[in-house]
Order: structure tokens, then sequence, then C-alpha cells
């Protein structure tokens, strides 16, 4: 379909002046689908709420859905001119507000703890809808409940979410833009789920693929992708243009900007992505598509709280088999590997879910001799990194880090990304090191 997905993150829409100023925005930019995200905060109140009626502190939870409800109240109050706008936004909120006072009444359920959750952006798309009505906006709503939907995986099920979202539509071809909820869906069951905290992100692209949009917006309060996180760096820049691979290395490897799950969609159904600032529109941001090889390095981003775990071979040589018996360790704990080194007498690999950690270890005993280091960092380069080019991204990286201790170097996974594991406390230093030598 000709048409964009637009999607806003919490303080894009964080308060009354930032509401106005997406209407403006989106507006603006034609026929196209928009996807919020709850306000700022509110996912994070909610998930205190649903904690306090877990503890059965009915008080505790009272009091912080009182807070929430005069945020809200205060947005209500500063937005809308029109009286009967007004009365009929603060409405659709009072339901969620009614719907947590129930709760608070009997057992707590984890279903109902679902239903809580869903609430930030039903109440943030409720927020939108009457102020595009009250700017004389034409917007089509899409309940995100009625089309977004996950299979018995977990994974979305995308036929049920194009067939649905298209007939929707579909049946409402007059407006100026429709406007629906990121993060929130359905499970195989029917019950209302979520895709994980920042899974709006994840909406956005699943929206963008299965309506072959022109383009998957991201709307921050960044322009774009950086060459290093300007909180930690100096002097870095935004980056242009990135191959779908090099985002995803990034996205994952701790550039906070885009959600890790956000990229698989728009790269299977090859769906430029750009990463826009809603603060300065008219810059040009990051543009992720398939772009053709560059050979160029684009970015590098850390990602923190990272435990080392080495596993030494009793035997002196690496036996046949116990790769395999180390990896089954890990799996068997449902712990994910991010990084890994081998030599002929050991292997080092890293984790960032530390929750199994005792058994985990208590059990790679039985293969060898184990070392555990805790408060480290991967650093990762990412780029166009193809060995056999002339661009000498390897020797570049680690001359940056002259000085650094490095743990471990991990390169050849893919062409996209060369990782380094340093202590948390060298984090800072590296990252400046190797922004003022490859950029
Ligand atoms: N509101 C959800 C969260 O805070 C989803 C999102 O913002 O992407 O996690
Ligand atoms: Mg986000």
């Amino acid at each position: 379909m000709h048409m964009k997905v637009l999607k806003f993150g919490g303080t894009s829409v964080g308060s009354a002046e930032r509401i106005r100023n997406v209407a403006r925005l989106v507006t603006d930019a034609g026929r196209n689908v928009v996807v919020l995200s709850a306000m700022s905060g509110t996912t994070n109140t909610l998930v205190e709420i649903s904690d306090y009626l877990h503890k059965k502190n009915i008080p505790g939870a009272q009091e912080t859905l009182n807070s929430l409800r005069s945020k809200y109240d205060a947005v209500v109050e500063e937005l809308y001119d029109n009286a009967e706008i007004a009365e009929r936004v603060s409405h659709e909120l009072e339901r969620t507000f009614s719907f947590i006072s129930h709760l608070m009444e009997n057992e707590f359920t984890h279903a109902e703890e679902k239903e809580v959750l869903a609430r930030g952006e039903l109440m943030s798309t409720a927020l939108m809808q009457g102020y595009l009505e009250q700017c004389g906006v034409r917007c089509g709503m899409l309940p995100a409940l009625d089309y977004m939907r996950t299979a018995q995986g977990g994974e979305p099920d995308i036929r049920y979410i194009t067939t649905h979202l298209r007939r929707m539509i579909d049946l409402e071809p007059d407006v100026d833009l429709w406007l629906t909820q990121g993060y929130i869906c359905r499970n195989a069951y029917g019950e209302v789920n979520n895709l994980r905290r920042g899974g709006s992100d994840y909406s956005a692209s699943i929206i963008g693929a299965v309506l072959n949009a022109e383009e998957i917006q991201i709307w921050t309060d960044i322009d774009g992708m950086h060459t290093g996180d300007p909180r930690f760096v100096e002097n870095t820049r935004p980056v242009s243009n990135l191959h779908f691979e090099e985002a995803a290395e990034l996205a994952y490897f701790g550039a906070k900007i885009l959600h890790p799950t956000c990229v698989l969609p728009a790269k299977l159904h090859n769906i430029p992505v750009r990463l826009l600032n809603t603060m300065d529109p008219s810059a040009p941001g990051t543009l992720i598509a398939n772009f053709p090889p560059d050979g160029t390095i684009k970015a590098v981003a850390a990602k923190d709280d990272i435990t080392a775990i080495k596993i030494k071979s009793g035997r002196m040589l690496l036996a046949y088999g116990f790769l395999y018996k180390v990896f089954e360790t890990f799996d068997k704990y449902n712990t994910a590997i991010d990084m890994m080194a081998t030599s002929e007498v050991g292997v080092s690999v890293t984790v960032d879910n530390t929750e199994h950690l005792a058994d985990i270890v208590d059990e790679l005993k039985n293969f060898g001799t184990v070392t555990v280091e805790s408060d480290m960092v991967i650093i990762c380069v990412v780029g166009d990194l193809e060995w056999d080019d002339s661009s000498d991204f390897q020797a570049r990286t680690l001359d940056a880090l002259r000085g650094v201790p490095v743990r471990m170097i991990s390169y050849g996974g893919s062409n996209y990304n060369i990782s380094v594991l340093v202590r948390a406390a060298d984090k800072v230093r590296a990252l400046n090191m190797l922004n003022q030598h490859l950029f």
C-alpha cells in the first residue's frame, strides 16, 4: 500500500505540548499509519501498580494510580479547548482508572496484569484521537487488540495480522490518517498481551511489513543513530546510511534508539526504516535499507552488564564434543550467549542474563576449570567489514584501543561487527578512543 508507518515513542507524546507537536507532524506527513507508545513513564507506572497488586499492597497501588490519574487529568486540561471532546476523552481515560480500581478488590492474575500494561498505549491513542479531532483531522482508529496477534510460539501471526489489518484499513478509506497502538497485542488464545518492553518499534515494523509500506519511520528525540553513544562519547555525529545488518548489530549491542526486534520484519520485506527526530523534524536522520556494501565503519555501541565465563578443558586439547557439552549447558538454562572466543584448550563466552549463572557454572565444572568475571562490557564496532578488503578495520580498531586491557576479541561471526570485551571501568575511555580514531 502506498503509505508510511510513523511511530512515536513515549517522550514524543509525553506532554500536551509534545502531543500537539506530533499531531502537527503527522498531519503534514499525509495519509499514513501512526503508531503510538504510552506516554513516557506510564508503562513503568503500570508495572509498579501491578507489582503492588501482586503484593496485595492496595494503598500502594491506589496511591500510584492516583498520581497517574492526575498526570493525565493535567494533560486533558491543557490539550483541549473543545469541552465536548475533553469530556469524551476524560471518560475514555476514566475507563482505565476504574478498571484498575476494580482489580483491587480481588485476587490479581497475570492475565489481568497484561490488561493493565495494555492501558498505556490505549490512553495515548485516546488523547491523540481527541486532539486530532479538535484540529479537524479525520482520523481512523485501528485498535491493535483487533489485529495484532502472536501465534503459538509467541512470534507475530503474520497471516492473521495481514488479513485483519488490511480489512480494517479498507473499511475506513475516507480518513486523513490512521492511528494505532504499539506494543499491545493478543496471544494465540485471544488474551491481551504485549510484544515486551520497548515493543512499539516492533509493532511499527510488523505493520510496515504487512502493509508493504513505503517506509517505516521511528521518531525519537535524537537525530538518528550516532557514531557513538552521545551520553558517553564526545563529538559523535549522526550516521546517514546503515545496512539492515549493521542496524541489527547496533540495536542489539546497546544503541538505545531502536529496539533490536524492529529490524527483522523490515529487513525481510525490504522496507526502509528511517530514524527521525521530533525536536528537529527536517534533520535527515538515519536511513536503514539494503544499501550496497561500502566498506566503511559506521558506529560503535556498547552493551553493559556482561559476564564472561571461561571454561578450560580438563584435557590438554579440546576433546571432541567439548563445545557441544558447553553449549548444551547454556541451552538447558535458556541462557543466550552473546560473544565467544575459542582456543585449543578452552573457550570463553559472555552472557547478559545471569539468572541461572550459579547452576550453569556448577554444571560446567564437570567439563573443565571455570572462571567467571562480571562487570564487563561488550564494545562492538559496526560497519561493512569484509575481511579481505583494504580498510584495515581490524588493525585500526585494536590500534585505537592501545592501553585498554581487552579480555576477549571476536570477529568473523558476521561481516558487520568486531566485538571486544573490556572492563566496565574502561568503557567510557575505550568508547572515546574508538570514536576519535575511527571517525
Ligand atoms: N510502552 C511500552 C514500554 O514502555 C512500549 C514502548 O514504549 O515501546 O515498554
Ligand atoms: Mg522505545
